[in-house]
């Protein structure tokens, strides 16, 4: 690591309804495992994971998850509070987990305090035979929400990556986002 560098670092939430596989992303991100055994609350507040971005600097995540709190819908303002990005999960096997992301949405609209936060919208679990959500749907609806949108799998590591790339990328590139 050259000495000079800049190091930003930037507050990445995870949410989404119980179960669609926010944890699951988290770790396959940060550590490259799946544990299909994912406990419903892993304990952690966040995680940390450096990225290195074309330019040669450095950009620190700190990625928050959930306790299970979002069971029972008492996520904190604190939470929320001076995230720069969301990356809001739905389930593509379970339309419901798809029906409920409005809520989710005045939810931030509610808590967070920086109003042109990055969002990026991920319909998760592609890997698996069954599904109940299209991926036109979802884009559809990340494009009505001006959200950017992938669909990825927590367990093959399809789009994994590129969520929380591009969700920086674009965090970024955001003025006064970042900055201070
Ligand atoms: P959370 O409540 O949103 O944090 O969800 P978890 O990460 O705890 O995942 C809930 C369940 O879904 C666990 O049994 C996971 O193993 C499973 N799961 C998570 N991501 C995927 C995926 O991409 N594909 C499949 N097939 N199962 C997944
Ligand atoms: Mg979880």
């Amino acid at each position: 690591m050259d000495s000079g560098d800049t190091l930003t670092t930037l507050k990445i939430l995870i949410i989404g309804e119980s179960g669609v596989g926010k944890s699951s992303l988290l770790l396959r991100f940060v550590d490259d495992t799946f544990d299909v055994e994912q406990p419903a609350t892993i304990g952690v507040d966040f995680k940390v994971k450096s990225l290195m971005s074309v330019d040669g600097n450095r950009t620190k995540l700190a990625i928050w998850d959930t306790a299970g709190q979002e069971r029972f819908r008492t996520l904190t303002p604190g939470y929320y509070r001076n995230a720069q990005g969301v990356i809001l999960v739905y389930d593509v096997t379970k339309k419901d987990t798809f029906s409920r992301l409005e809520n989710w949405l005045s939810e931030l609209t509610t808590f967070a305090n920086r109003g042109n936060l990055v969002k990026m919208l991920v319909g998760n679990k592609i890997d698996s035979a069954k599904r109940e959500v299209s991926r036109d749907e979802g884009l559809k609806f990340a494009r009505k929400h001006h959200m950017l949108f992938i669909e990825a799998s927590a367990k093959t590591n399809e789009g994994v990556k590129t969520a929380f790339e591009e969700l920086v990328e674009k965090i970024l590139q955001t003025p006064g986002l970042w900055e201070a």
